[in-house]
């Protein structure tokens, strides 16, 4: 084992000690909520009421996971906590199992079928997978109320087990309570693990995320999966709660009840969640003398959810949340300055990239038509050309964002031609956009954190967390911007936009920096601070292609320049010369 570096151990100590201390009164509040559902004296109705909300509140929490931080939308909750239903219900009373072994068996199973909906059906986007998730919801209902061999159909399961250790209502309540606070926790702090940053980020923006190193697809299945699981461990303490359970309980409209009250208390967050869920089962009780008057009820409690989500879309957590921010003062303390380090690899040869033969076509348009490029380790290589002339098309298959038509990619030797965008950035890729792309949900700081968690950044090594944010807190020093680190993305203007996305592409300490358009929609101040950041990124070493019109800033800092016209390379040298040939005069510069 190799020691870590002084610094490191410096940094991380003060980090994990008062780690426990803060989440203190968490535990301590969250006991007293478990001693008081175990302590007082509940009357049934009451106490079901509680059980229904403790164990909705469970599922609910998933939704908040899968679309609150991932941004997926599954309309099947319903169906998930049905398993976990069915395999205590089934499991205890025909089959005579533990009840623990029924409650993890239906957590499994839930697992396994979210995870394998997910595998199918998460590459696709947003409306398949409502679809696909309404379509699961519908069979599973449908396998409960006709396979009645197994699930009793209509007449459901009832004389449900119970664990041995909360035979009493109140005793059950008060496990329920406790699993809740643990689950409660977990979903609470998953925002800031790095499966939670990365799930942030496919929400935000999904490209961007593909780029930056996380692999959006299997981030979207982990979410799924463990929303799924946490439906089915809620229908489980629903089942051991209620000791009878029938398909009605986990219809399509349940799933439609589980999304609106994750929806109307706020999906950002698990305290949401809970509201939402309070909420959605007091308003019938609360409405219940409008019941005489049928039809009234229903347009009531309808009406009262669509004002809600109509005023505060964030929900009603959202709502107070925003009101505290603009309370709390947001300047938090400014970080010690201190410089960036990068460290490009000086293996491999004198080519950091090498482009052969690449093409893009789409359908008959040859957006890019067979180009070589050869990039110098440790230079500046400029790729200009009109516009439409292809540039950006290149950059993007460079990234993997499109597939190439033909031709090779190689990026340090290695082939990447087929590699999806997070194994590129892996391999050393970092990029930024022409139209900006950052996590706008989220602090400058934690934007750059996911640049720096490049799987591959060897500068942060087995660092952990505070060497995450060591580094990116140099990074945004760096670009100028690091007393500004704990301001969310919204309040910076547009060219220091442009600097937080160089940084999070420098966190990840990259072996090739692509840069399309940094100085596009820049006024003159910012594109002088931006020239000269560039400067200094160059002199340190870093190899970057960088896409700009800005002929000054091109011609100062290239030492290389591609040009390409209508997809194809039309010159290709040392800078002076590719400014002065005559095809580049008349096809480019003659043009303005
Ligand atoms: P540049 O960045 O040099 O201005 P682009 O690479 O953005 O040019 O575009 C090159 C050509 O490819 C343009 O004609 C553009 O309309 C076309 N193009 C770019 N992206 C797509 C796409 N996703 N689908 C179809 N055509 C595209
Ligand atoms: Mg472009």
């Amino acid at each position: 084992m190799s020691a870590p570096s002084d610094n490191m151990t410096m940094a991380a100590a003060p980090r994990s000690r008062p780690l426990l201390l803060r989440h203190l009164p968490y535990f301590i509040a969250a006991a007293i909520l478990v001693a008081l559902a175990a302590t007082m004296r509940f009357d049934g109705y009451i106490l079901n009421v509680l059980m229904q909300a403790t164990t909705f509140a469970i599922a609910v929490f998933g939704l908040s996971v899968v679309l609150g931080l991932c941004g997926q939308i599954n309309l099947a909750q319903a169906a998930f906590f049905g398993f976990g239903a069915y395999a205590v219900g089934i499991g205890t009373t025909d089959l005579h199992l533990s009840y623990w072994l029924c409650l993890v068996a239906g957590c499994v199973m839930a697992l396994g079928a979210g995870a394998f909906l997910g595998m199918s059906t998460l590459r696709l986007g947003g409306h398949y997978l409502a679809m696909v998730t309404i379509s699961f919801q519908q069979i599973v209902t449908l396998v409960m109320i006709n396979a009645i061999g197994l699930t009793h159909g209509p007449d459901g399961v009832s004389n449900i087990g119970r664990p041995d250790l909360f035979q009493t209502g109140q005793g059950y309540l008060a496990f329920c309570v406790a699993v809740l606070a643990i689950v409660g926790y977990g979903v609470w702090h998953l925002p800031d693990t790095r499966l939670g940053r990365a799930m942030r980020a496919v929400r935000d923006n999904e490209l961007a995320a593909g780029v930056s190193g996380i692999d959006v697809f299997r981030t979207k299945v982990y979410a799924f999966a463990l929303c799924a699981a946490l439906g089915g461990l809620a229908g489980g303490l629903f089942a051991g709660g209620f000791a009878y359970v029938s398909p009605d309980q986990f219809s399509f409209a349940e799933s439609i009840v589980f999304l609106t009250m994750s929806l109307l208390g706020g999906v950002a967050s698990p305290i949401g969640s809970a509201i939402g869920t309070g909420l959605l089962i007091l308003i019938p009780e609360w409405l219940r003398f409008l019941k005489s008057i049928p039809g009234l009820y229903l347009a009531i409690y309808g009406l009262f959810v669509i004002l809600i989500i109509r005023y505060m879309p964030d929900g009603i957590w959202g709502f107070i949340g925003a009101a505290l921010d603009r309370w709390r003062s947001r300047i938090k303390a400014p970080a010690a300055v201190a410089p960036l380090l990068l460290k490009p690899a000086t293996i491999g040869g004198d080519i950091v990239l090498e482009v052969k033969g690449l093409s893009k076509y789409f359908g008959g348009l040859k957006a890019v038509d067979g180009v070589d490029i050869q990039v110098k380790r440790g230079g500046v290589h400029a790729l200009i050309g009109p516009n439409g002339s292809g540039k950006t098309t290149t950059l993007n298959v460079l990234s993997g964002l499109y597939k190439a038509t033909s031709g090779k990619v190689l990026l340090d030797g290695t082939d990447i031609t087929t590699m999806p965008p997070h194994q590129r950035t892996a391999a050393g890729l970092g990029r930024t956009f022409q139209n900006i792309r950052l996590f706008r949900s989220m602090t400058a700081l934690e934007n750059v954190e996911i640049g720096a968690e490049r799987p591959g950044n060897t500068l942060i090594g087995q660092g952990g967390p505070a060497a995450l944010t060591e580094r990116a807190m140099e990074a945004l020093t760096f670009v100028g911007l690091g007393s500004r680190a704990n301001e969310l993305i919204s309040s910076f203007s547009y060219g220091h936009q442009r600097l937080i996305e160089i940084a999070r592409a420098l966190a990840a300490n990259p072996t090739l920096l692509l840069l399309d358009e940094p100085a596009a929609g820049l006024n003159s101040t910012e594109k002088l601070e931006l020239h000269e950041l560039l400067k200094r990124i160059a002199a340190q070493g870093l190899t970057i292609l960088i896409i700009d019109h800005d002929m000054t800033l091109v011609s100062e800092a290239a030492q290389h320049i591609t040009v390409l016209n209508f997809g194809r390379r039309i010159a290709d040298g040392e800078s002076m010369a590719v400014l002065r040939h005559p095809d580049v005069v008349s096809a480019y510069l003659g043009s303005e």
